[in-house]
């Protein structure tokens, strides 16, 4: 028989366990599907039931394994729910990729309301931490592990005006993923972050539609990015491909965070 490429090409994540935050909408369903087809089995944690519990379905339906799980990454114990049902269901965790944040509508620093900049820092900032923190004792119990946090070229690379809240955020989710990957580093778990640029999700989409137009002429591609574009590399860098990378902050922008 004269066997295609499809016959014969390993999956990248197979056998593997993974945890998804933010897996209901955008990236993270991007980043969940994507772990699903190369084989890993994948709790889908989000606030949103719906979305979430459609992406396990079509995970599911496309001959996947995934599972919903209910998840507020700001709740300590909702965090650490959402790894006990990795163990419950999969046996083991071997992978995290933590996609959950939120944005906010721009305006000057001075002028960010507090109870904004706390919301902005407690999803994206400290729901980051208290995901490593609730997956790295599972994360140590097996040979290969690793993270990949999502941080963003605004905050993770360099700055952009008139969002000092989520840039500052991500900035942090930046320093959280560089220090950790140096504390895990002689423990076989990896950390890494990726960088998104600008990339259509309903994130983005809050912006009117012109807005949209104007960023997609600024990006060097003439473009702005699909969630699949990220998602690819979040798999990669989760793979043992990337055995050797740790610490790294990966712009994936088309060029944006360049110069
Ligand atoms: P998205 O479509 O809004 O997805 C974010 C998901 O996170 C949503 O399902 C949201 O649920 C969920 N979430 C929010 N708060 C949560 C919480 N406390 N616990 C659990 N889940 C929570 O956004 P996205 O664009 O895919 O963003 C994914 C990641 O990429 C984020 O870290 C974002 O900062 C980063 N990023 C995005 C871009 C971009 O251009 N899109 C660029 C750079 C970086 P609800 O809908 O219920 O809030």
């Amino acid at each position: 028989m004269n066997a295609g490429r499809e016959d014969t090409a390993k999956m990248l994540l197979e056998g593997k366990s993974a945890v998804v935050t933010g897996a209901a909408s955008g990236i993270g369903a991007a980043v969940a599907r994507r772990l699903a087809r190369e084989g890993a089995a994948v709790v889908v944690a989000d606030l949103d039931e719906g979305g979430g519990a459609r992406v396990a379905e079509e995970i599911h339906d496309s001959g996947g394994h995934a599972v919903f799980v209910r998840t507020d990454v700001t709740d300590p114990a909702s965090a650490e729910e959402m790894v006990a049902a990795a163990l419950r269901e999969f046996g083991k965790l071997d992978l995290a990729a933590n996609c959950a944040a939120i944005a906010l509508d721009p305006m000057p620093t001075h002028e960010t309301p507090i109870e904004l900049w706390d919301r902005v820092s407690r999803v994206n900032q400290r729901g980051t931490f208290l995901s490593m923190r609730a997956e790295i004792p599972a994360l140590l119990e097996r040979p290969a592990s690793a993270v990949v946090n999502i941080t963003a070229v605004a905050g993770g690379v360099k700055a952009l005006g008139s969002l000092a809240a989520y840039v500052t955020s991500k900035a942090g989710v930046t320093g959280l993923t560089k220090t950790a990957a140096i504390d895990y580093v002689r423990h076989n778990l990896r950390i890494n972050a990726v960088a998104p640029g600008f990339v259509d999700t309903p994130m983005t989409r809050q912006l009117p539609a012109e807005v949209l137009g104007a960023v997609a002429e600024t990006q060097p591609q003439g473009r702005i990015g699909r969630p699949e574009e990220i998602a690819n590399v979040v798999a990669w860098l989760l793979s043992e491909e990337a055995s050797l990378v740790t610490g790294v902050v990966l712009p994936v922008d088309g060029g944006t965070g360049n110069g």
